[in-house]
């Protein structure tokens, strides 16, 4: 039997990146998988075809839509929270209503969407939400807002552990350092400078991420909550 068969898991942000690989490990390890989109609707569709899950749009920007969402899937034994956004540049210059944004997508949702999802949990139920290493450490200018929604879910994940401890839900944080995606290509113009500051120099892979959520997931995981769980060839070191 898979290790997750007969649970069922939704991914806010699973249409590409690391919500991708997720979604296709949650799948492949017999789980019943539902996870949103917001922009890319192709992506989506195609991902759930191959992996016969379920693709539901809804935007992490919309309070109430994610609340919704999570109250409307039915027995949840596993939520993660991927959904997230950069935004980078001179403190001075940015938009602030873009920088809004990021808090409403990076920070409101997670947290309204680990609430939410505890009321219908039952004993066992696991929120993992994806943060980054950039809660603990940011090396360059131009990053104060992505680092703040970042830092903020380590506050959230360590007092909702002890909200929910006593229902038997765990809450976990996976600060990735940086992995291959769209939003940080492996050979992007910004290797070099954050290869500069990693022990192992590369970029991780989405499947990677995934397993450690995976793992978090997991019964053997059972006595962790309220952590973070770093995972980024050293950039924070
Ligand atoms: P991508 O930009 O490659 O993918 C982002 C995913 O999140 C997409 O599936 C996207 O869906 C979804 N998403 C974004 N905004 C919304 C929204 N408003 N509503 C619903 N879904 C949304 O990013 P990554 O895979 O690289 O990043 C995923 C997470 O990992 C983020 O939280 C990011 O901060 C974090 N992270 C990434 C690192 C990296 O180096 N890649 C490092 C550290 C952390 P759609 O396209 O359909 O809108």
């Amino acid at each position: 039997m898979a290790a997750f068969t007969g649970k069922s898991v939704l991914v806010l942000g699973g249409s590409r990146g690391i919500g991708a690989a997720i979604v296709k490990r949650f799948a492949a390890d017999g789980a019943r998988v539902t996870f949103t989109y917001a922009g890319s609707r192709e992506a989506a569709v195609q991902l759930a075809a191959e992996t016969e899950t379920t693709a539901v749009m809804t935007d992490s920007a919309d309070r109430d839509a994610v609340i919704a969402r999570v109250r409307d899937s039915g027995r949840l034994d596993v939520l993660v929270i991927n959904a997230g956004i950069g935004l980078f540049g001179d403190a001075l210059e940015l938009d602030p209503d873009a920088v809004d944004r990021l808090i409403r997508i990076n920070v409101h949702a997670p947290y309204h969407a680990s609430v939410e999802a505890a009321r219908h949990m039952k004993e066992g139920g696991r929120i993992i939400v994806i943060g980054s290493v950039n809660g603990d450490r940011m090396p360059f200018a131009g990053g104060a807002a992505y680092a703040l929604s970042k830092s903020a879910l380590q506050g959230m994940a360590r007092g909702l552990a002890r909200d929910f401890g006593p229902r038997g839900i765990t809450i976990n944080v996976v600060q990735p350092g940086p992995i291959d995606t769209d939003a940080n290509p492996a050979d992007g113009p910004m290797k070099d400078l954050m290869h500069s500051f990693m022990a192992l120099k590369r970029h991780g892979q989405p499947s990677e991420v995934a397993a450690m959520v995976a793992w978090l997931a997991g019964p053997e995981a059972g006595f962790v909550t309220g952590a973070m769980h770093t995972i980024d060839g050293a950039f924070g070191a």
